[in-house]
């Protein structure tokens, strides 16, 4: 059998190897209970220590406030496209600035639902490449919908858009990456299979006047305060993945440093691989605006599919996964999440180098 992979997928994506490890010896017998955690009842102390040892540390990296609370839910991210807007829409104003599939998709539910959202702003007119300056944002609105990083297209939010409505942000591709501002965020959501840990569960974090608003008419599994009560024990939860994405905050909080040391980690990691990407005369093409590039996803061209192609192939032969661009777009894509290690991008750039030697 081949060895492990530098893994670039963009989600579900590269785990710590440290906690996989942790996840086998770990399996059979749960800190001797005797049980695996995936056959252990939700409502017992080891499992409430699971969550609840979870949800102190993510307040903690997060310096999360005390009237903001943290929720796993399931249906992943893209549920939240529709629990945003049937929760959250007291005026029936929700808007939305549009910056690739995943804003639009998140759009289109709110339209699904009749409530006519407004669109502030969209970088659709140079397909997606940049992330809108200088925004204008009316103040009679519910919330502002923001996807702080776009996974296909490879852009990010480096500094929040300003506006006096709270904004809710789809942080599923680069939520604990860096020190993020949450005060300005009425809500936070993202699906756990990037940063967080396997797909299965999504985190929510919540402000408590958000919850004020929830209309008691809505059916009880899409309110968000069923999980608020019952500190997402209303019903089973996904056990296994907030076990696991227990054990990935703590190796961000005790093994990485925190989010101040994995944002260096990361830019360090990026610029890497855009130095190199930009000084390669043209052989590989960055897709992004320079200034609205992603530190997650780092998309590229070649000179065209057939090179690509090529380049994904040898890619995978020497060791390096996921490196295909999304369906939607082509070309290629390097995500390069947190516990993706520098010698994962490092290798990566041999690679580059050396088929870029080959092929140019
Ligand atoms: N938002 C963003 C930014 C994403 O990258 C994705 C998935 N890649 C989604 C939403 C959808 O997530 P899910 O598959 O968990 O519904």
């Amino acid at each position: 059998m081949r060895g492990r992979l530098f893994n670039f997928n963009p989600g579900p994506s590269a785990l710590p190897q440290k906690v996989l490890e942790k996840v086998q010896a770990e399996l059979m017998n749960y800190r001797e209970n005797g049980l695996s955690v995936m056959e252990m009842s939700h409502r017992s102390p080891s499992f409430d220590d699971i969550i609840d040892t979870a949800i102190a540390r993510l307040r903690r990296m997060l310096k999360l406030p005390d009237h903001y609370s943290v929720l796993f839910l399931q249906g992943g991210a893209s549920m939240q496209f529709a629990m945003v807007p049937m929760n959250l829409c007291l005026q029936k104003k929700p808007a939305y600035i549009n910056t690739g599939t995943w804003s639009t998709k998140a759009i289109n539910e709110a339209n699904i639902q009749g409530l006519n959202p407004i669109v502030v702003a969209s970088s659709e007119d140079k397909d997606f490449t940049y992330i809108p300056a200088d925004v204008e944002v009316p103040d009679a609105i519910d919330f502002l919908h923001v996807t702080s990083n776009n996974t296909i297209k490879g852009t990010q939010w480096h500094a929040w858009p300003v506006c006096n409505a709270p904004l809710v942000v789809d942080m599923s591709s680069d939520i604990l990456s860096r020190p993020m501002d949450i005060l300005p965020c009425g809500m936070v959501y993202a699906g756990a299979q990037k940063n967080l840990g396997p797909s299965g569960v999504t985190l929510v974090i919540i402000r408590e006047d958000m919850l004020d608003r929830v209309p008691e008419d809505l059916p009880t599994m899409f309110r968000y305060t069923t999980y608020a009560q019952k500190n997402s024990l209303y019903n089973t939860p996904p056990t296994f993945a907030i076990y696991v994405v227990g054990l990935v905050l703590q190796w961000l909080e005790e093994d990485m440093g925190g989010l101040e040391e994995i944002e260096r980690y990361n830019q360090k990691k990026a610029k890497v691989l855009y130095d190199f990407i930009d000084q390669a005369d043209g052989f590989y093409r960055a897709t992004a605006k320079k200034d609205s590039r992603s530190l997650m996803n780092v998309t590229f061209r070649l000179k065209d599919q057939d090179l690509e192609d090529q380049f994904v192939k040898e890619g995978l032969e020497n060791g390096l996964g996921g490196l295909k661009g999304h369906k939607s777009v082509g070309g290629c894509r390097a995500s390069i999440y947190n516990a993706v290690p520098q010698e994962a991008v490092t290798a990566l750039v041999d690679f580059m180098a050396d088929f870029m030697k080959r092929y140019g």
